[in-house]
């Protein structure tokens, strides 16, 4: 185990293993998710200066920060739905920190969402996927690119008068991968891991219910998903230790092999 570590710190600063950033950068302008008017809402980031070299701390520039749990790029733990609320360390601050790391496939859904704001992940595109990439792993993480990421804006959430209108994936999708193939969680490049129109499948918002009913954690809000590979990638996604937290904005890192997009 020695050897590997010193082998994979050899390769980190080499470039034969890349880092790559899958955060959004925290900032007021970021959209947050808006729910219908008789919900409570999410807050969207907010910095304050303490000081700034000068009277009110000659030697020192530091902020105080407010934001959500839910806020930017962030992690979803199984208490953030009720149908996780009975879950066993269903907190942030709870839950092992070996599933902080670990591996991590990409399905590319980007051409279906350039085409249609409502695009969905289905079964058919997994099997499909894993007729060219192999089986997904158990207990990895698994995203969905739609290149969301690149929108700003009022683009990014996309309202509509009927809601808001962005991909994601179906029930018998989510019920595949967290029943079948065990998976550790699901990630976006969207506001949830629901589709804009979630709210209208059964059971509403299929991702959140599903995943978080089986313990699995969610990531949304992530950034150049185009830059992994479909396969052969490990992912860095560790909240902060919130207690009783039900999800955390985080810095999110892929481990990639060199030479590899
Ligand atoms: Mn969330």
């Amino acid at each position: 185990m020695t050897d590997t570590l010193a082998q994979f710190a050899v390769e980190i600063a080499s470039g034969a293993i890349r880092v790559v950033d899958l955060t959004h950068t925290l900032d007021p302008d970021f959209p947050v998710i808006i729910l219908p008017p008789e919900f409570g809402q999410c807050a969207r980031f907010r910095m304050e200066e303490i000081s700034a070299y000068d009277h009110r701390g000659p030697g020192w520039k530091w902020h105080n920060i407010h934001l959500s749990e839910h806020t930017g790029t962030h992690f979803d733990a199984p208490s953030h739905w009720i149908s996780g609320r009975e879950v066993p360390n269903g907190d942030v601050d709870e839950i092992s920190v070996e599933n902080f790391v670990g591996p991590v496939v990409v399905i590319d859904c980007s051409a279906g969402a350039a085409k249609d704001d409502d695009f969905e992940l289905t079964p058919e595109i997994i099997l499909a996927w894993e007729g060219q990439h192999g089986r997904v792993p158990t207990d990895a993480w698994v995203l969905m690119r739609t290149d969301w990421s690149k929108r700003s804006g009022a683009e990014y959430l996309n309202m509509q008068s009927d809601g808001p209108h962005s991909p994601g994936p179906t029930p018998e999708a989510i019920r595949l991968l967290v029943e079948d193939r065990d998976i550790r969680g699901f990630g976006t490049e969207t506001v949830g891991t629901d589709a804009g129109q979630g709210a209208h499948h059964t059971p509403p918002y299929p991702a959140h219910y599903i995943l978080h009913g089986a313990g699995k954690f969610g990531l949304q809000c992530l950034s150049g998903l185009d830059q992994l590979p479909p396969t052969g990638a490990v992912l860095i996604a560790t909240p902060l230790k919130i207690k009783g937290g039900t999800g955390s904005p985080l810095r999110v890192l892929a481990l990639v092999p060199g030479g590899e997009t």
